[in-house]
């Protein structure tokens, strides 16, 4: 095969697990990868500036969750940077009515806690309630299987912590698939958890791609999340363009013409790993109908403060809290880092905060303050942090609807189609999580090689 130049947009880490891939095909590529700004690993950010270790994007991956995350960081050989915590005896708190509620974590406490009366009630007729085929918001599936107490105060708030989103807007299908899966086969998803309990029993407890480190722990890397594109970008050929910002892409003869605002550049192929908007804005001419779906896919803006302390200033230990949407908190979850990765304190007893709270459209300093006086009437913490950082991350985490991703795998087959030397990656077609962007660029990366070969 002659030397072909692929041209990837975005220095995520679905751009950067899509240039990892390309390169190990072992073809003889030319790999360009353009990125806006002048650092890579988009999303994935930690900053050691302050004094303190903090994350401004995602904070921790659970092991049984990221099949594809194991298996790249055995593929990169990162395996004795994975750090590790085991995720039970992380408690988790709810605010909820004006006090922290610790989430039931065995038979006892979960006959006990205030937390889950209604909960007790709905396990009990859970398995009598009539199938229902077809995809429905979280809230709908929740309330009609359970009850309304199980979905205000279990998924509502889990829905805001993973995806930042409204449970009565995002689909069941796309952000719970196997609670629906569970429905459908069991008629139950109380009949779907006790099997899926005892399949669990004769599974390995243990992940088979990093030695050691069981299926239930949470995990980072020793240097932090970022250390996963800086792994990627030390293993490839150096073919990032930073402060390359892409605006137009055109098509002539076999090639694709790509123009940032400094340059014009020519590919054989193109894999876009940008944002779900900049994507459907940069293929607005050429495929005007999937793009104006893409563009119309609304993504949550979350804005995240740290703090960080010299000394011990949490009352009680555990992961965090969340805060349901009834409570209409400024903050809508705290996590404890400096609980759960104490590897990455620098002094003994301090106390590392991540706070998220809605996008408001505030001033830093009104967030900043806004976080102060949550913590205060949460946690009582009224000492004031020695570091504070703060990102907002707007138009982060596209909101899967109901039907998403059955639309995606249609856009998706339909852009191919259409624009065969393009390819699609990123946090808005299988899930918006780390692990699904890498199973994303993989699954990418496949399609372009057998089509590669058919020819
Ligand atoms: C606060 C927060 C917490 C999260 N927590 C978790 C978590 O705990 N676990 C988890 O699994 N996931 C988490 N996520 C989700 C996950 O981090 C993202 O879905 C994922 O990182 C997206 O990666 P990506 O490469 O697809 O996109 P991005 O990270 O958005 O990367 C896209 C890249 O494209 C570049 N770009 C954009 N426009 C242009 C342009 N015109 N030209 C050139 N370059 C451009 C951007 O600068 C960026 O580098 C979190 C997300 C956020 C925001």
């Amino acid at each position: 095969m002659q030397k072909k130049r692929v041209i990837i947009l975005g220095a995520g880490i679905s751009g950067l697990t899509t240039a990892w891939n390309l390169h190990r095909t072992g073809l003889p590529l030319d790999i360009i990868l353009l990125e806006k700004n002048a650092r890579a690993g988009g999303w994935l950010h930690t900053d050691h500036t302050t004094g303190f270790h903090f994350e401004k994007g995602p904070r921790t991956f659970k092991v049984d969750k990221c099949p594809s995350t194991m298996r790249l960081i055995a593929d990169l050989g990162m395996q004795k940077e994975v750090i590790w915590s085991e995720a039970k005896p992380h408690h988790r708190y709810l605010w909820h009515e004006g006090e922290l509620h610790r989430f039931p974590t065995n038979p006892i406490s979960f006959f006990l806690s205030p937390l889950t009366k209604g909960f007790i009630r709905a396990l009990l007729s859970e398995w009598k309630q009539p199938i229902k085929n077809g995809d429905e918001t979280v809230w709908e599936f929740v309330v009609r299987r359970f009850n309304y107490d199980v979905a205000r105060l279990f998924f509502d708030p889990m829905v805001v912590g993973i995806f930042g989103g409204d449970v009565r807007q995002i689909s069941i299908r796309s952000c719970f698939p196997k609670l629906k899966a569970w429905e459908e086969k069991y008629g139950s998803v109380t009949k779907g958890f006790y099997m899926r309990m005892k399949e669990k029993k004769r599974e390995s407890r243990f992940s088979k791609d990093v030695e050691g480190i069981p299926t239930s722990a949470i995990f980072s890397f020793r240097e932090g999340m970022e250390q996963l594109p800086q792994a990627i970008i030390s293993q490839i050929p150096p073919c990032i363009l930073y402060n390359h910002n892409v605006n137009a892409v055109a098509f002539k003869e076999n090639q694709v013409l790509v123009k940032t605002d400094k340059e014009q550049f020519s590919a054989d192929y193109l894999f876009c790993a940008l944002p779900v908007k900049e994507t459907g804005i940069l293929f607005e001419n050429h495929v005007p109908d999937i793009a104006k779906e893409l563009v119309r896919i609304p993504s949550a803006s979350i804005a995240v403060v740290n703090f960080g302390y010299d000394n011990d200033v949490l009352p009680v230990q555990g992961f965090g809290y969340l805060t349901p949407t009834y409570a209409h908190e400024d903050i809508l979850g705290v996590v404890f880092d400096s609980s759960v990765f104490s590897e990455h304190n620098r002094k003994e007893r301090e106390t590392r905060l991540t706070i998220k709270l809605e996008e408001k459209g505030y001033t830093e300093e009104k967030y900043i303050d806004a976080s102060l006086r949550g913590i205060r009437r949460h946690l009582g913490i009224s000492q004031l942090p020695k570091s504070i950082s703060f990102k907002n991350a707007v138009r982060a985490i596209p909101q899967y609807g109901v039907g998403h991703l059955e639309k995606m795998t249609e856009l998706k087959s339909l852009f191919s189609a259409k624009l065969p030397r393009c390819h699609l990656v990123g946090n808005y077609l299988q899930g918006v999580s780390v692990d699904f962007c890498i199973a994303s660029a993989n699954e990418a990366v496949a399609e372009w090689q057998a089509a590669l070969y058919r020819k």
